[in-house]
């Protein structure tokens, strides 16, 4: 479409931006800022007004071509541009290991550990007794087998690349039997057929959606056969006519035919949930105790570690494992180890790792605790005077999230906003573009901020995002 007179005239009244550069040097809150960064500013708010005219936008005003008008867009560009784009977040879902939020939140230990190792020079891989060349490893084995009375362990990147990692060595080349019941998807697109195919490892299923028997797994027993493979069903549940083989006997199948048996067991458990009130979420150590010969689990699910793959089992074969040149692929990264190391050390005293691990604290975050945070926000809230909106408390329930015990509600309570004089959407999307952004839910036309996730400090930054809104 050819562009009127009109539009011409416009497009010659956009400033140059060596004009606007010289501008900028007038600028307190632009005089520091690297020329890269002004410049890209500059450039981008030019564009996006020459796009203004060319499109005929409605809402496209010549005044706005004006200096005065530009240098405060391009300080809020220069601003956007400044910040990080990786950033610390509220997290008011409710949801304790959040995947989209960073799963989980490290403990003081863990962070002061990191910022020690990685400010300086470490023994990474030197051993200090020998003075000669040593594995990045040893800094978690043998905290790992203290843990889970394994016999070896080994840290990876993640747990995707730990039951890859494994299946690869165990099982390259041959049969792998799995229940049908148990060849899930967890996020990210991580599916257990698919992981297994990349391995090498052949899939074969046995028994049904909802029942599998030992003798499935028996009858599918052949010279092909490479390892027996339990997975945790992680983020779903089936209930009602349905049937698993317990992993004792799943063993002793695998000690018959001389199988190795592995287990993935998704997010990595230490501590019995059930003394806390909890449903009960298998434990590394009991399926250590069951006989397990290789099991996998997440560092930052339930753990409440950093992101990382953990495969601890029998020695022979975790030595195996650490053999493989994929092993070299995945290998953890030194900031990770720290925090690692960090984390598991707290899990010594079981009472101390409950206080200073945050997912833990949340998961286990007592009633009365949680009650009174929401009550501390909501008065703050409602003390806004801010009529557009008005403050309710309500008890609703939380999610542990990672794949963990997708079916249990843990009670909570929360703070719910009805909106009036703004949507619920425009006031969801002002909190989440808030600088920290903070991410709550939609019910009901209501927004959702459940204090279950939220930490006392924090409760300040949501009032002041409140203040923000317009
Ligand atoms: C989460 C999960 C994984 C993947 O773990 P990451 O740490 O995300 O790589 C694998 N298997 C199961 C059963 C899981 O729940």
């Amino acid at each position: 479409m050819p562009i009127s007179e009109q539009q011409q005239h416009h497009l010659r009244q956009l400033p140059a931006v060596d004009l606007l550069i010289g501008l900028s040097q007038n600028e307190p809150a632009l005089a520091a800022i690297p020329k890269t960064v002004l410049v890209r500013a500059i450039r981008e708010t030019i564009e996006s007004k020459r796009r203004q005219i060319m499109e005929a936008d409605a809402a496209f005003n010549p005044d706005h071509l004006r200096s005065d008008h530009l240098i405060p867009q391009v300080i809020r560009r220069v601003a956007k541009l400044q910040a990080y784009n990786l950033k610390r977040t509220i997290n008011a879902t409710g949801v304790v290991v959040h995947t989209n939020l960073g799963r989980s939140c490290l403990a003081q230990e863990a962070l002061d550990h990191v910022a020690a190792v990685a400010a300086r020079y470490s023994n990474l891989e030197f051993n200090l007794e020998l003075g000669r060349r040593g594995s990045r490893y040893s800094a978690v084995e043998d905290l790992l087998c203290e843990m889970t009375g394994a016999e070896a362990a080994l840290a990876v990147n993640n747990n995707a690349g730990a039951v890859l990692l494994s299946l690869d060595t165990l099982a390259r080349g041959q049969e792998v039997i799995i229940s049908r019941g148990e060849l899930v998807e967890i996020g990210g697109s991580f599916r257990i057929p698919d992981v297994m195919a990349k391995s090498g490892a052949l899939l074969k299923e046995v028994g049904t959606t909802n029942r599998t028997h030992l003798r499935d797994y028996q009858q599918a027993i052949t010279t092909a056969t490479g390892l027996l493979l339990k997975v945790h069903s992680s983020n779903f549940s089936i209930v009602g006519f349905t049937a698993t083989v317990p992993l004792d006997e799943l063993v002793a199948l695998g000690r018959q035919f001389q199988l190795p048996v592995m287990e993935d067991l998704g997010s990595g458990n230490l501590i019995d949930l059930t003394r806390y009130g909890l449903t009960a979420e298998p434990t590394v150590q009991d399926s250590v105790k069951a006989g397990v010969d290789v099991i996998t689990f997440s560092g930052d699910k339930l753990l409440g570690g950093p992101q990382a793959g953990l495969i601890v089992g029998k020695r022979t074969l975790v030595e195996r494992i650490k053999a493989n040149p994929l092993t070299r692929a995945l290998r953890i990264d030194k900031l990770t180890l720290a925090a690692l190391e960090a984390t598991l050390r707290l899990y010594r005293d079981e009472a101390s790792a409950v206080q200073k691990i945050p997912t833990l604290r949340m998961l286990l975050a007592q009633r009365p605790e949680i009650e009174r945070r929401a009550h501390l926000l909501a008065q703050a809230l409602s003390a806004l005077v801010d009529s557009r909106i008005s403050v309710e408390r309500m008890d609703l329930a939380s999610r542990v999230g990672g794949g963990a015990l997708p079916l249990l509600d843990l009670p909570s309570s929360c703070v719910a906003i009805r909106p009036t004089g703004l949507s619920v959407n425009d006031l969801e999307s002002g909190l989440r573009k808030h600088r920290p952004p903070i991410i709550g839910r939609i019910e009901n036309d209501l927004f959702i901020m459940d204090a279950r996730t939220i930490q006392d400090d924090e409760i300040e930054i949501i009032v002041s995002a409140f203040k923000a809104i317009r």
